[in-house]
C-alpha cells in the first residue's frame, strides 16, 4: 500500500520528484498539518514495476525516515517489505 514519511523528515525535498506517481506532497500540502513531507497511500504503489527499491527512501538523506505503512489489498506491495514502521532501505 504505502510507504510513510516520519517525523525526522528535514523537509529536504529530495524525494518529491523522484515519485513515479506523484503520491508525495511538500510540509505545505501535508492533510495532516505535520510540518514534514507526505506520502498519500492510495496513490504510492511502493515504486513496484518502477524500481527495485522504493524510489523516495533511496533519495531521502535521513536515515529510517521513510517507512513501511500497512500492505492494503488490491494495491501493489512490495515482495521485500518489511513490517509496519521498519526503516524501508533495510529491505533494499
Ligand atoms: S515508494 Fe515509490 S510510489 Fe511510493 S511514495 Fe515512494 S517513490 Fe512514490
Ligand atoms: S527526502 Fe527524506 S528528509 Fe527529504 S523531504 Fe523527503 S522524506 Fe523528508
Amino acid at each position: 500500500m504505502a510507504v510513510k514519511i516520519t517525523d525526522t523528515c528535514i523537509n529536504c525535498g529530495a524525494c518529491i520528484d523522484e515519485c513515479p506517481v506523484e503520491a508525495i506532497v511538500d510540509d505545505s500540502d501535508n492533510p495532516t498539518g505535520e510540518e514534514i513531507y507526505y506520502v498519500y497511500p492510495d496513490k504510492c504503489v511502493e515504486c513496484v514495476d518502477y524500481a527495485d527499491c522504493p524510489l523516495c527512501a533511496e533519495a531521502c538523506p535521513t536515515e529510517g525516515c521513510i517507512v513501511w505503512d500497512e500492505c492494503k489489498e488490491g494495491q501493489p506491495c512490495h515482495p521485500n517489505r518489511g513490517e509496519v514502521g521498519e526503516p524501508v532501505m533495510d529491505a533494499c
